[in-house]
């Protein structure tokens, strides 16, 4: 797709009111947008990959918690990170979950697809998508996109 200057903040925004619904009011969602505020990209891509994050956070969250997003800058890549508080990842899932069709989710709920979709994409912006884990334990999902991303 075509490339672009995305505004992060305006594009976690409108994910953010398409899974509405799936947050419900048991999520609650901070905001930290103090990296750069601008990645170059194709814009509905990086909406995807977000989606297939937060989607993922509120179906790791069923009894409520928070969402954390986060962008953040250094010299040569620009972050977005989303951070939940659910249950987290066990270390030997974390080289799984990106593989297509991996699901540890009832048969006819989760395809296995999200991450295995969001990570191609972030490669194909030259960028690592990787996961941590959150302060408190739970899952955080951390986008990296060099600034002079090579087309792949
Ligand atoms: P699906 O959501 O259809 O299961 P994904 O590729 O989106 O497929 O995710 C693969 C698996 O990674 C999930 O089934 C779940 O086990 C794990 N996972 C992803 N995000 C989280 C999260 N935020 N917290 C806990 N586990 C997660
Ligand atoms: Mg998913």
């Amino acid at each position: 797709g075509e490339r672009a200057l995305v505004n992060v903040p305006e594009a976690i925004e409108t994910v953010l009111a398409l899974i509405q619904h799936k947050l419900g009011t048991g999520i609650g969602v901070e905001r930290d947008f103090a990296g750069r505020a601008e990645i170059r990209c194709t814009p509905a891509l990086l909406n995807q990959v977000v989606m297939n994050i937060l989607s993922n956070a509120a179906d790791a969250m069923p009894e409520g918690g928070t969402i954390r997003i986060a962008t953040q800058s250094s010299e040569e890549t620009d972050e977005i990170r989303i951070s939940d508080t659910g249950p987290g990842i066990p270390e030997g899932l974390r080289e799984k979950i990106f593989e297509p069709f991996f699901t540890t989710k009832p048969v006819g709920s989760g395809t296995g697809l999200g991450l295995a979709i969001a990570y191609s994409v972030v490669q194909a912006h030259s960028g690592v998508l990787s996961v941590e884990t959150a302060p408190g334990g739970g899952a955080c999902f951390v986008i990296g996109i060099p600034r002079q991303a090579v087309d792949a």
